[in-house]
């Protein structure tokens, strides 16, 4: 297959499992975000495809060949990690041409290189400017047209924008997207930032504990998440207790309308915030108290407690809920998009 496979790779770190036999399959020209809180082992995952760490057991295929313990030199891999700066007391131009030149390519067809490079990452012109010069954006850029010089196999990125402020950060997600999308090229970025992650990839691959929780499209992360983990850590949602009895399905001790009954017992219900909504009280609907309302200007948030946990609803002020703190409110859960989950 063309593409990356990872099959069953794990990394210890004498007794501590860093990564714990994962496997994934990325197919060639595909965009995969790794992503999980602090210390789940996505930098690790990515430093065995780069060949920075080896594998404890398991093995790393590129386009059907078995890279487990080939240098990384030998990879044709482009990098940006955090940590790979650029040379300061070089040009933009000669920053680019790096790579090209430790390989030996000609000086015409580097320069060649770096112009077509340049008009790829919006900066044509820029090759005799100093890198110190430049805004931390377009200093970003520089360093993926560096990584892109060699015209790599695979591209691997670790948190590449996260020293850039908000607004700057959104923007170049975009265009690392699209950069991404007109290359084809199959690249592989570590964030903790879920935002990111749902507007660049194809796959978002959700990591905890050195194991790979989920893997699928940002949208099915989002609307069928895998457990409590994912549904959690992916946007926000209120995870409510669901339990059986005598053949009725209660979420938070009450009958809900819609909702099946689960194989087990005792579950937990997760509903989006945009998926609640509040009403008059009245049967097969939650009642509860509305407790807050916070008022973003872009959307309404008002927190409903129904028998001692606190509930968030989201709405925009086209169709803001007509209530006010200490209201009785009857809370409507959509079935359709509520996910049953293991407790
Ligand atoms: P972060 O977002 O904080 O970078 P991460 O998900 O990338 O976190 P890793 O850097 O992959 O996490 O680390 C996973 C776990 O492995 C952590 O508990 C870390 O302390 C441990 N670890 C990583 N590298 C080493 C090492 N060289 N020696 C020992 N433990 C390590």
């Amino acid at each position: 297959m063309s593409g990356l496979s990872l099959n069953g790779v794990t990394k210890q770190f004498g007794p501590f499992t860093a990564v714990d036999d994962v496997a994934l399959t990325v197919p060639h020209g595909t965009f995969v975000c790794m992503l999980g809180p602090s210390g789940c082992g996505k930098t690790t995952l990515l430093r065995m495809i780069a060949g920075l760490d080896t594998p404890t057991s398991g093995a790393i295929v590129l386009d059907g060949e078995d890279i487990t313990r080939v240098p990384t030199h030998k990879r044709n891999l482009g990098m940006v990690f955090q940590s790979l700066a650029l040379f300061p007391h070089l040009t933009v131009g000669e920053n680019i041409a790096y790579p090209l030149r430790i390989r030996g390519v000609a000086r015409e067809a580097q320069a060649r290189r770096v112009e077509e490079l340049l008009s790829l990452i919006h900066l044509p012109g820029y090759a005799d400017r100093p890198v110190n010069k430049l805004s931390g954006g377009q200093r970003q850029r520089v360093a993926i047209a560096r990584a892109l010089a060699i015209s790599p196999k695979l591209f691997l990125l670790d948190e590449p924008l996260s020293a850039l402020d908000a607004k700057l950060r959104e923007a170049m997600q975009v265009e690392l997207r699209k950069l991404q999308q007109q290359l084809g090229i199959t690249t592989i970025v570590v964030t903790h930032d879920q935002r990111e992650a749902m507007t660049m990839a194809d796959t978002v691959v959700v990591m905890n504990g050195g194991k790979i929780r989920q893997a699928a499209s940002p949208i099915e992360i989002y609307r069928k998440p895998a457990d409590r983990f994912v549904a959690d850590f992916i946007g926000s949602t209120n995870l409510l207790p669901l339990t059986v009895e005598s053949g009725r399905t209660l979420v938070l001790g009450q009958p809900v309308e819609g909702i099946a009954a689960p194989g087990q017992t005792a579950c937990s219900l997760s509903v989006r915030p945009e998926d609640i909504h509040l009403s008059a009280p009245g049967a097969g609907r939650l009642s509860g108290r509305v407790t807050f309302i916070r008022d973003l200007g872009g959307t309404i948030e008002t927190f409903v407690d129904v028998r001692g946990t606190e509930l968030i609803a989201v709405s925009t002020p086209r169709e803001r809920p007509v209530v006010s703190v200490g209201q009785e409110v009857g809370v409507i859960i959509d079935p359709q998009t509520a996910v049953v989950l293991a407790a």
